[in-house]
């Protein structure tokens, strides 16, 4: 396994000391997939005092000093250096309710989760495998280190970390590991929201609609919105799975980024509760997508979901129905309302939720007149006007709300491309406007 540069330095310098050191973790599972580990962690029996002692003409970080851990600043990058440990339960679904310092690595690698995250690696002893970890990772499965049923209630977490470790490196579970995923997931009740919002932020943007299947019954439990949506038909000949099953193709479909799958995955959750069916006997959902962007609100809200994602998704969810037209009239304006970002997302979105591309489809024209306004240099908002308050100031209008509603007038007019946006126009418009106001 290749180490850098400073990670060789660290082991070393631990060494010389007379302690042992090793790379261990995601570091050592990722550089046996071939992947380029993000970071490496290092674990030693030198208790934190002592590492911080070898490595103190270096910057340390001393916040995960209870747990072990010391982070040493080389090369403006954090090598974090944890003491050999075991640890309880997770009480308060946060932090281990305790740590025990040990004396060797076995015991730590015990500790771990599962056995692909629970190997370490030295530069002249090779890896430290007690678990079976290279023979599971060459078979693609996951599995936990010790008895699953009790490593999950140690810590709920866990199960969803299982989700995002299978799917992330395509393992399967073992069959007893996914029976305790299964009946212990409601435990994930009790997990810090935080917790589990930072997981399933990690986790979405790695899933395929066959993963969101597999895992469903732990999904739901942790989305509480999608529960009713799993095996609701929709009585429509223009939807052939069940709202779940639909929702999932829809986040398959939308880029990886987090707003947009956040959107996916609940833009139709609010669809239950509003079912009608007709005399023909088709179904339909009236105001579902009002409904999901509450209901969405309301669970990001409980997840303590930063408020500029739950405030976008539900923007998405809100408009995912609106019929956009390849105008550049309502393009304009909308672009202006919703900022360009948020309507290249809104279109993404409507893109992905009508499934494979349908011929008809009078999006990819949107997309076309959106790049055209863009190219454009369009008018979006007031600050676009060729003129600003201070022109108006100087026509006479009186400092106040009379600006603000006249600028408004005027970027209606340029967006409907009733006016130029050039300035002897609007300063001519505006004259006019003083004199015959509305
Ligand atoms: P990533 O690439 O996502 O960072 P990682 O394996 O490094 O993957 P971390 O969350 O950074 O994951 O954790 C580092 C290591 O600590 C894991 O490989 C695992 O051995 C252990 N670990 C982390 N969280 C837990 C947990 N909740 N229970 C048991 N072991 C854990
Ligand atoms: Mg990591």
């Amino acid at each position: 396994m290749f180490l850098p540069e400073m990670i060789l330095h660290c082991i070393r310098t631990l060494e010389q000391s007379g302690f042992e050191a090793y790379a261990v973790g995601g570091c050592v599972r990722d550089s046996l997939l071939g992947i380029t580990p993000h970071d490496y962690d290092l674990c030693t029996n030198a208790t934190p005092e002592e590492t911080a002692g070898i490595f103190a003409d270096h910057t340390l970080v001393r916040s995960g000093e209870k747990h072990g851990t010391i982070g040493v600043v080389i090369n403006k990058q954090v090598v974090e250096i944890t003491t050999f440990r075991t640890e309880g339960g997770y009480q308060d679904s946060r932090h281990p309710d305790w740590v025990r310092f040990v004396s060797n690595v076995e015991e730590d690698l015990a500790r771990r989760d599962f056995t692909v995250n629970a190997m370490a690696y030295h530069p002249d002893k090779g890896y430290i495998d007690p678990f079976g970890g290279q023979e599971d990772l060459k078979n693609k499965i996951l599995r936990t280190v010790g008895e699953p049923a009790a490593r999950f209630s140690e810590d709920a977490l866990r199960i969803l970390r299982g989700v995002r470790f299978a799917v992330r490196f395509g393992l399967t579970p073992t069959d007893d590991t996914l029976q305790a995923m299964k009946t212990l997931a409601p435990t994930m009740d009790s997990l810090a929201r935080e917790r589990v919002f930072d997981e399933l932020c990690k986790l979405l943007p790695l899933v395929t609609a066959k993963d969101l299947e597999i895992f469903r019954d732990i999904l739901v439990q942790v989305v509480p919105p999608l529960a009713p949506c799993v095996g609701f038909l929709q009585h429509n000949p223009h939807h052939i799975y069940d709202v779940y099953g639909h929702t999932a193709k829809v986040v398959e479909a939308v880029s990886k980024d987090p707003v947009l799958r956040w959107a996916a995955l609940l833009h139709d959750c609010g669809k239950p509760a509003c079912f009608t069916l007709d005399e023909d006997g088709v179904g339909h959902f009236y105001g579902h997508a009002q409904i999901s962007a509450q209901l969405a609100n309301d669970y990001l809200l409980s997840m303590k979901s930063p408020t500029a994602l739950r405030e976008q998704v539900v923007f998405l969810i809100t408009h995912h129905m609106d019929i956009l037209e390849p105008d550049k009239k309502q393009i304009r304006r909308k672009m202006g309302a919703y900022t360009k970002e948020a309507l290249l997302d809104l279109v993404l979105l409507q893109f992905a939720d009508q499934g494979k591309p349908q011929e008809d489809s009078h999006l990819p024209a949107v997309m076309e007149c959106m790049s055209q306004v863009l190219a454009e240099d369009a008018c979006l908002t007031v600050k676009d006007l060729a003129i600003d308050g201070r022109d108006l100031l100087a026509l006479g209008y009186s400092a106040g709300p009379d600006i603000g509603f006249c600028l408004h007038c005027l970027l209606e007019r340029v967006q409907m491309e009733d006016l130029p946006n050039e300035r002897q126009a609007l300063l001519a418009a505006a004259q006019a406007f003083l004199t015959h106001p509305l």
